[in-house]
């Protein structure tokens, strides 16, 4: 069987009606089922948050981490079994808060797995306070004056931490989304996706509306060329970070033979055989 539903269990998401969470659900499984992924080779890792509870809702390996600590898990996998496709999941708080220090570090490090972020611009589950990535101004129950600090900019601080591959996502845009994600689970480096996905409850003014009327999409603006650093950081700083699509991709081309490229692999992989360092530790 090679429908949606095969990485679906019988676990029924307690998310909101309306959180755009159910979108990203579904275009993880959609990616998932376009490039034939089996149950037993793809590995969900998450933290704490709403969005976190994603790791048990697909039929495949699940981890629920600890707060902000998805990436590591993620890594260790990662390494352990590089055969494995490994996402890492979570919220704007717990990937840009309580995980920042994980995150910046594995964007340099660069491993071979995809981190989707559900970015709803609040903490959901702790019924809407104020995060890092919440607008300037934005009043919550932490803020009632207004948020006084202006919020970190997520894929900038990927392009500078190191990540090759930075894209962004609307759950609204599932099609683009789906894309994206399948995109980023082929790219050989580390891809970190910032997804806009709506908080109906508590974020009333990052809305689908607002999204709708604010975001551009670089996938079709013509002469947009994603593998060119320099213009990426431009672009994200002339938009503001308002935008979807592909923002960059580094180009492995000429650190290996193109028709090579499936078997590159992010350079802490290059010397390292971890089932011979193992099989040394057991003896
Ligand atoms: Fe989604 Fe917000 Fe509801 Fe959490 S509180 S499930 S983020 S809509
Ligand atoms: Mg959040």
């Amino acid at each position: 069987m090679n429908t949606i539903d095969k990485y679906s269990n019988n676990v029924t998401p307690t998310w909101c009606p309306g959180c755009g969470d159910f979108s990203v659900l579904r275009s993880i499984k959609a990616a998932a089922m376009k490039l034939n992924i089996d149950n037993h080779d793809l590995a969900i890792v998450s933290g704490i948050g709403c969005s976190s509870r994603i790791s048990g809702y697909i039929n495949a390996y699940g981890f629920h981490s600890i707060h902000g600590r998805s990436l590591p898990v993620a890594q260790g996998i990662k390494l352990a079994n590089q055969g494995l496709t490994v996402i890492a999941t979570g919220g704007d708080g717990d990937g840009f808060a309580i995980g920042t220090n994980h995150t910046i570090h594995a964007m340099r490090r660069d491993i071979d797995i995809t981190y989707i972020v559900m970015n709803n611009q609040v903490y959901g589950l702790t019924k809407g306070h104020t995060s890092p990535l919440s607008q300037e101004g934005f009043i919550s129950k932490s803020t009632p004056l207004g948020a006084s600090e202006p919020p970190l900019k997520p894929s900038l601080l990927a392009l500078a931490s190191g990540a090759s591959f930075v894209a962004q996502g609307f759950s609204a845009q599932q099609d683009q989304l789906i894309d994206l994600i399948i995109k980023g689970i082929n790219h050989k480096g580390f891809s970190f996706i910032n997804v806009f996905s709506p908080c109906v409850t508590f974020n009333k003014f990052n809305t689908y509306q607002w999204f709708r009327e604010n975001l551009i999409d670089l996938d079709k603006e013509s002469g947009y060329e994603p593998s060119e650093y320099k213009k990426a950081v431009d672009k994200y700083i002339k938009t503001s970070g308002l935008f979807t699509g592909l923002l960059y991709k580094k180009d492995f081309s000429h650190v290996q033979d193109k028709s090579k490229e499936e078997t590159i692999t992010p350079m802490v992989f290059e010397n390292l055989d971890i089932k011979k360092d193992f099989d040394e530790l057991m003896k």
